[in-house]
């Protein structure tokens, strides 16, 4: 199996021509999902005492598997957080995985830690953080979001023993009733409690909504304490950012740990035209920004970024006999600072499309979806039939169908997908069902978005 043979060399061929294939086309095909029975049916046994082969393998997966996932990088993939990778990034991805690079410790990964590390300074100076700030490129937004929470109660438990003070008897963290599930997933693995607030007409979570929240939360649940804040940079149903300044002066003065969630909308801090909305981030203690959703990275890749990568260290760095041997110096080893082990250096395709294409064309691209945004907000705006919910203040752009009802919404969707059209799944916002448009691909035009909306006739 690991000899390289005359058909390895046929194989590596076959692998490279199908990649190459798949990154040229423009646009690829949209593709949907299928039910079990049918792949069974049509790709036939795989797992087989002798195998079937890398050639055979590589045609099921071509003819059979692959049409069977949709494609996040078609131009009107406009569901969830699309992923728009550039060619420079994916391409570096194929030889990422050629290198058994192993990414969690600077002792075997130096190299690539240290290009990962150049990627990660990049993001903290566009957030205003120190150049002490650190972190690591994690799976994804919700590893992120909850490896900050884990830091976060590490350092208030650890400051409690200092103090000679008691734990309380419930941790929380407080977050807007809009953040994202990952917030509420995060707290049940960790066992906390969620300290709801409600956000402001414009869907915002603010400093005074925070501290009322809080003084209401200690009244009610005496021995419930919270230990941090999550604001949001970026909403995934609508785009929206927090405000950030109020509540960051509400969380330094109860002494409360800041974690932004930017998974989606912190890439916004690189455009120029929206970076007033993420004022106040550069006093967080945390943040999340994931390339793989608008910066151009193929899945997965998160990062997670720590104004003080002590206290992510303190709360993460695993001990074992085994592991002592790369414990010899201050080196920087990425497994220190979230909640895993073994990684891969999953950072590397956005540091090399990064590098290669300099980060004016990340500022650029970022503000080309933001054009498309607004051509579709202002489309919706003319339609008698549409109703845009709220101004879009990034690239999300929600909005109802009047006089349909739910099932006619999902009728419609279904009818995209099943064409080859687009994918675009309804949403709900306060209660009432919506279509929703995430516009995170430079590749998505105004016209693509126009095909969208001219489907809504009838
Ligand atoms: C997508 C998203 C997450 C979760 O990130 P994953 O990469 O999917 O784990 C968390 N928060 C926000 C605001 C998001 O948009």
């Amino acid at each position: 199996m690991h000899e390289w043979t005359e058909q390895t060399e046929q194989l590596a061929a076959d692998v490279m021509a199908y990649a190459r294939e798949r990154l040229h086309m423009r646009p690829p095909p949209l593709d949907g999902p299928r039910a079990p029975e049918e792949l069974r049916a049509d790709a036939g046994p795989t797992i087989t005492p002798d195998g079937i082969g890398g050639t055979e393998a590589l045609r099921i997966f071509a003819d059979v598997l692959a049409p069977a996932c949709i494609s996040t990088d078609h131009p009107r993939y406009f569901s969830f957080i699309p992923c728009a990778p550039t060619p420079a990034s994916t391409l570096f991805d194929l030889v990422v995985g050629a290198s058994s690079i192993y990414g969690g410790s600077w002792m075997e990964g130096a190299g690539a830690v240290y290009a990962e590390n150049e990627a990660l300074a990049w993001l903290a100076g566009l957030a205003g953080f120190p150049e002490t700030a650190g972190g690591v490129f994690v799976q994804g937004g919700t590893i992120g979001n909850v490896s900050a929470l884990i830091a976060a109660r590490h350092r208030d438990a650890v400051r409690r023993l200092t103090e000679e003070r008691p734990p309380p008897a419930r941790y929380a963290v407080a977050a807007s009733v809009e953040a994202h599930s990952s917030i509420s997933s995060a707290a049940h693995a960790m066992d906390i409690d969620v300290i709801g607030v409600t956000p402001d007409e414009e869907g915002r979570l603010t400093g005074a909504a925070l501290d009322g929240a809080l003084d209401r939360s200690s009244t009610a649940h005496p021995g419930r304490e919270p230990f941090a804040v999550v604001a949001t940079a970026g909403t995934t149903n609508l785009g929206i950012v927090d405000d950030l300044e109020s509540v960051s002066a509400v969380a330094r003065r109860r002494g409360l740990w800041l974690h932004v969630d930017g998974a989606y909308g912190a890439a916004g801090l690189a455009a120029p035209s929206r970076r007033a909305l993420f004022n106040g981030i550069e006093t967080a203690d945390s943040f999340v920004v994931d390339p793989h959703k608008w910066l151009f990275a193929p899945f997965d890749c998160a990062a997670l970024i720590y104004r003080d990568p002590g206290a992510g260290y303190e709360a993460h760095s695993q001990h074992a006999a085994y592991l002592e041997p790369l414990r010899t110096g201050h080196d920087w080893s990425p497994s220190d600072y979230a909640l895993q082990l073994t990684r891969r250096a999953r950072g590397l395709p956005f540091w090399f499309s990064l590098a290669s294409h300099g980060t004016d064309a990340y500022s650029a691209a970022i503000e080309q979806t933001l054009r498309v945004a607004e051509h579709a907000a202002r489309r919706v705006r003319e339609i008698d039939h549409l109703e845009l919910i709220g101004e879009p203040p990034l690239s999300v752009v929600a909005f109802r169908r009047t006089g349909w009802t739910e099932a006619r919404y999902y009728e419609w969707s279904a009818e995209l997908l099943m064409s080859g059209t687009a994918f675009v799944v309804p949403t709900t916002h306060a209660g009432e069902v919506a279509i929703r448009v995430a516009i995170v691909n430079p590749r998505s035009t105004t016209a693509d978005v126009d095909v969208v909306l001219d489907s809504l006739a009838d």
